[in-house]
């Protein structure tokens, strides 16, 4: 009954984790993708409210208008590019809106690049949509190779995706990394994807998008990360009109539309000001690394709420089993990488849990080293 593609697929090494948090008694859980702050009381109220008015039926496919407008209006005060009503979607989640990019976009056999380590959807949906991932390493600082990228483009590239803060790197992209790839993008007429969910947890400088330096790119957002609405499932896509209007076709197909009540809300969430939320864990960020710099090898992650750091020897998927078994749950890095010598830490959790996890962090590397 069930299909070879589906066999094949792994189910995610995320989700393992996540289910064996829910086993073991008091963890330091690291594992967790997603804010430890709760949805705004605006927002929440907003939706309530919604909710009890009735806004609870379809909307129309591409989402309100009300939040398409407001998604233009952030769009052009962050990124200072001006798009028109016809290049905006609401979409349920990032991850609707990634899937419903790359159906619209991919046939048989066609490539899309991505950068080692990746979110682990981007490789799992071009090969369920029977593409091709052509994987690049960017190890060992997660500078983007541009070589390895120019090299990569054959006739059947269709996309490159980037994502930028990265997870699970936490790497935020060098002005010169975006300019080199939107170089080759335009010299090769190819889509840039650029999944841009963590825009706001940004700690050192500024974010550098490639939104306004090239016209054939997908700018793909969200509300989980920012706002904490990880179960709200809503995101929103901007790009060109005719690639918006074949995803909207297949939103009709697929998800419909995004949650209604919600849409509401999150009109209501973008005027807030989540400034103080992204410093608390500018601060986490700031802790955790000072606290195994010296264990790892690590990059310092200038954005996102993940640190990748890498063992200075042997494999990283025997460290992270003994570190379950010392009840700090990590997510092993071979699931977002061709190799294993990397784990996932998610700091976007209390200040106790992290100086305690770096703590036993410290003492398991001194005894997995020895
Ligand atoms: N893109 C990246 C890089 C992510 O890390 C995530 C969630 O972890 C998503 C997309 C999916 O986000 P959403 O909740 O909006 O579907």
């Amino acid at each position: 009954m069930i299909s070879r593609r589906s066999q094949q697929l792994e189910s995610s090494g995320i989700r393992k984790v996540f289910e064996l948090a829910a086993k073991i008694e008091n963890p330091v859980n690291f594992s967790i993708g997603q804010p430890d702050f709760d949805v705004p009381e605006v927002a929440k109220e907003v939706a309530i409210e919604a909710i009890r008015k009735g806004m609870n039926r379809y909307t129309v496919t591409q989402g309100i208008d009300e939040l398409r407008q407001k998604v233009l209006d952030y769009v052009l005060r962050t990124r200072g590019k001006s798009y028109q009503m016809s290049e905006v979607m609401i979409t349920s989640g990032v991850s609707g809106g990634l899937m419903l990019a790359l159906l619209s976009i991919l046939d048989p056999g066609d490539e899309v690049i991505i950068f080692d380590p990746y979110f682990v959807m981007y490789k799992h949906l071009v090969h369920l949509l029977d593409g091709k991932a052509v994987i690049i390493s960017t190890y060992p600082d997660f500078r983007v190779p541009l070589t390895d990228v120019e090299n990569a483009i054959t006739s059947k590239t269709k996309a490159i995706i980037i994502n930028s803060p990265s997870n699970p790197t936490g790497y935020v992209y060098a002005r010169e990394d975006i300019e080199g790839i939107v170089r080759i993008a335009k010299k090769h007429d190819i889509l840039l994807i650029t999944d841009e969910i963590y825009d706001g947890f940004v700690y050192d400088g500024d974010f550098v998008s490639p939104v306004g330096m090239y016209d054939k790119l997908l700018l793909l957002g969200g509300f989980s990360k920012t706002y904490a609405m990880t179960g709200w499932r809503l995101g929103y896509a901007v790009g060109p009109s005719d690639l918006i209007a074949t995803m909207i076709k297949l939103q009709q197909y697929s998800f419909v539309c995004a949650p209604a009540p919600f849409q509401y809300a999150a009109v209501a969430a973008l005027d807030l000001d989540m400034t103080s939320y992204f410093d608390a864990y500018k601060r986490k960020r700031d802790m955790i690394y000072e606290g195994l710099k010296d264990s790892f090898h690590i990059v310092k992650p200038g954005g996102a709420f993940y640190m990748f750091p890498g063992l200075k020897k042997g494999k990283a998927s025997e460290f992270v089993e003994m570190a379950i078994a010392n009840k700090v749950l990590i997510i092993p890095g071979n699931v977002f990488s061709e190799q294993d010598t990397h784990f996932r830490i998610s700091f976007a959790t209390k200040d106790e849990t992290i100086a305690k996890g770096v703590e036993i962090l410290k003492r398991l590397s001194e005894a997995y080293y020895a």
